[in-house]
């Protein structure tokens, strides 16, 4: 105890050793403080992104749809509370772009707009349309072009048009270093031969709303894409509980297709966003694993999506 407080007198009697002292102290303060701080970030981002697996990515639905006039901020904090990060909204055509790119500008970084012209929006003057798909795609950064492709249940009028209008879209894709967003209703098969024409490697995407065969599924699994999986799934009639069992979660993600095509028990009402969260419910029944593996492999497999803008540039 006495050489204890010989040495404070030390410390106190020497101005310039007391000053180090403190010095010391306050250094050794600032490194403590530096390393929490540090290990507070990492831990910030590293729980960040694990937060973020375990949120949903909604990757097709027409928010902006006029059926959500009354209500749209209210439906939006609804998905967001069931734990949708982010909504991706397929284009239709020039009448439907105002409305999405206000909602993407509102939810910037949370809901992105695609860039296409919709199949059954073709009709004779779909040249028109896309020029002015082009020129919006030369002056915003879309997170796909879509929705394009063929749509055979409805009106077979325009399909040589459709083909030109889907083949002309996979192009600015590829140029664009953009992925696709497919609507493929009774033409599967003239999607599958309309890019094997196309024959680039870099050209990905969705089959939004897949509801095809085993054969199908693999077959577009073959091309490259990946399966849009909806409220189809829980229908009784709608064939994705013969298919989901046998297909990978790595080729899957999750969508609603708002306002159209609600899960049960909503079936036959107004769809939204939120429920997207019944879509991967069942896919997890009918794989029987936990939904929590679901919603985090197919927030994977969607966010791969994103990642594929630079590998597709790469590939050019
Ligand atoms: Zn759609």
């Amino acid at each position: 105890m006495v050489a204890f407080i010989r040495s404070l007198a030390a410390i106190n009697n020497d101005s310039s050793q007391n000053k180090s002292f403190i010095e010391l102290q306050i250094s050794s303060l600032h490194t403590q403080r530096e390393s929490i701080l540090n290990s507070t970030l990492k831990c910030r981002i590293i729980f960040g992104n694990f937060c973020e697996l375990f949120k949903m990515i909604e990757t097709h639905a027409h928010i902006y749809d006029e059926a959500f006039d009354a209500d749209r901020s209210a439906m939006l904090d609804r998905a967001f509370a069931a734990g949708v990060a982010q909504i991706w909204m397929p284009n239709c055509d020039h009448t439907t772009i105002d409305g999405m790119m206000q909602l993407a500008t509102q939810y910037a970084g949370v809901c992105l707009p695609m860039m296409g012209l919709h199949p059954t929006y073709v009709k004779a003057d779909f040249e028109r349309e896309l020029y002015l798909v082009e020129d919006w795609l030369n002056k915003y950064p879309f997170v796909a072009i879509g929705e394009i492709g063929m749509d055979l249940y409805w009106d077979k009028t325009f399909v040589a048009q459709q083909e030109a209008a889907f083949l002309a879209q996979c192009e600015l894709a590829i140029k664009h270093h953009l992925w696709i967003d497919i609507h493929s209703r009774n033409a599967f098969w003239e999607v599958v031969a309309l890019i094997e024409k196309v024959g680039n490697p870099a050209l990905t995407g969705i089959f939004h709303c897949f509801t095809g065969t085993l054969e199908e599924a693999q077959k577009a699994i073959d091309l490259g894409f990946k399966l849009g999986i909806g409220g189809v799934a829980t229908f009784k009639n709608g064939g994705l509980d013969k298919i989901l069992p046998y297909v990978d979660l790595q080729h899957l993600v999750l969508e609603t297709d708002s306002p159209y095509l609600a899960p049960v028990p909503h079936r036959g009402k107004r769809n939204e966003v939120s429920f997207v969260e019944i879509v991967a419910q069942r896919v997890a029944d009918l794989k029987q694993m936990p939904v929590a593996q679901v919603i985090t492999q197919t927030t994977g497999n969607a966010q791969i999506l994103l990642a594929n803008k630079n590998v597709v540039a790469q590939l050019q």
